[in-house]
């Protein structure tokens, strides 16, 4: 077991009931202050443990970091370092903040500088994303999507059982929680009319999913065992694959997404790393018919992690719309590394990749208001009464996750964006 996992570790620094930032999780992201530039921070609680000033004030010597690595708007620089240096500064930082260790406890100097409270400090996209790829591995979802739109005798395409079906997306689009953006214009075809038009999307939608971050680069023609794929992912997010279900209708013919999901995605800021999510490891779907060998893997390879989808709108009360879990993906985080590096193609330092839609079986885990609303047969009614098909302007939609275990719980935080109107 990896020791910064212990349950029973408690911290001196105050860990309110139910708060996603215990001392078993320790995710890093990056975040700011009035005062002080970006930098790399770890969550304790409400708070956020300040990784420069640590390292200035000599707690991490043994180390032998570079100022510049935490001293930096993103932390591509502290996961190049390698996921086992990364693991060892977790467990450095685990040390510091135990309870029964007074090294910072008892310096009331040392404690002031490095620790700020949540609400004093802004938090920034957390990584320079590389290549991000988004994949499509929950059957749930994609049997969902192909009864609405093909068959529901056939739901499933030939090669759904077979491969982690995914496509490349853009990374330049993706943005830190709390960032809002505008309703994205583009060509559709309504359904009355022979030729398309060119306007605000009218059919908005998220998509639920969680993404990982790649911790170990490849070269070029190397491949990835579903066994070794563990050693390049540092950690998890939430994502919000925002999607225009009208543009995508009309352009994805033959190529797949594109000007429908390119506009925003967001992400949430702190990067809850793979070692703290372990304890949290569960079986997934059989796989049936079987794999082929390259896919195959041996263990528990799912994440047991609950998700929640929320609609606010403007000046309204929060909406719980949806409840799923990541432990329903067919795909696992090892098999869709080795099916994207088993033709040679490499990957590099904070890579993401992106889960696509996680719908469970019942129809209140479904991942999109595509599936919620039946492609907008059965509304959703809000709690002020107004009946959601996609989503509004000025709505904000959330996404919450958590695992929990044995009294521990490992939080994400949110991802959360609010639709602006068309510009
Ligand atoms: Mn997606």
């Amino acid at each position: 077991m990896i020791e910064a996992n212990d349950p029973s570790l408690k911290s001196w620094v105050e860990v309110p009931k139910g708060s996603d930032f215990p001392i078993q999780n320790l995710p890093f992201g990056i975040f700011k202050t009035q005062s002080s530039n970006a930098r790399v921070g770890v969550a304790i609680g409400n708070q956020v443990l300040d990784l420069l000033i640590l390292n200035k004030l000599g707690f991490f010597d043994d180390f032998k970091i570079h100022d510049s690595v935490f001293n930096n708007p993103y932390l591509n620089d502290l996961i190049a370092l390698g996921k086992p240096f990364c693991g060892a500064l977790r467990q450095r930082i685990s040390k510091l903040l135990n309870i029964n260790n007074p090294e910072l406890r008892d310096n009331k100097n040392a404690r002031l500088k490095v620790l700020n409270f949540s609400y004093n400090v802004q938090m920034q996209m957390p990584i320079k994303v590389g290549d991000y790829t988004d994949f499509y591995s929950s059957m749930d979802h994609a049997t969902n999507v192909g009864t609405m739109f093909r068959d529901p005798a056939n739901a499933l395409l030939p090669n759904w059982k077979h491969l982690p079906v995914g496509y490349h997306g853009r990374a330049s689009s993706i943005i830190v929680s709390d960032t809002p953006f505008h309703r994205p214009k583009g060509q559709t075809k309504p359904a009355d009319s022979d030729l398309p038009i060119f306007g605000p999307s009218k059919l908005m939608d998220f998509e639920l999913e969680v993404a990982f971050v790649i911790g170990k680069e490849t070269k070029l023609g190397e491949t990835i065992s579903t066994e070794e794929a563990s050693n390049y992912i540092f950690g998890l997010a939430l994502f919000n694959d925002w999607s225009a279900r009208d543009i995508q209708t009309w352009e994805y013919v033959p190529l797949g997404p594109f000007l429908a999901k390119n506009f925003a995605s967001t992400i949430s800021p702190w990067i809850v790393t793979l070692d703290a999510l372990e304890p949290f490891r569960t079986a997934g779907y059989k796989q049936e018919p079987k794999v082929l060998p390259y896919l195959k893997y041996k263990g528990e390879k799912n994440i047991d992690i609950q998700l929640e989808v929320f609609i606010q709108p403007e000046n309204g009360e929060d909406n719980l719309i949806c409840k799923s879990n990541y432990k329903f993906m067919y795909w696992t985080m090892e098999q869709q590394l080795a099916h994207h590096t088993s033709n040679g193609c490499n990957i590099n330092i904070c890579d993401l990749m992106a889960s696509g839609t996680i719908s469970g079986p019942t129809p209140d885990s479904y991942g999109s208001m595509l599936e919620l609303s039946w492609k907008g047969t059965k509304p959703i009614t809000l709690k002020d009464g107004s009946e959601r098909k996609f989503i509004n302007d000025n709505d904000t939609v959330t996404i919450r996750g958590f695992s929990e275990k044995h009294g521990v719980r490992i939080g994400f935080g949110e991802a959360k964006g609010k639709l602006l109107k068309s510009l």
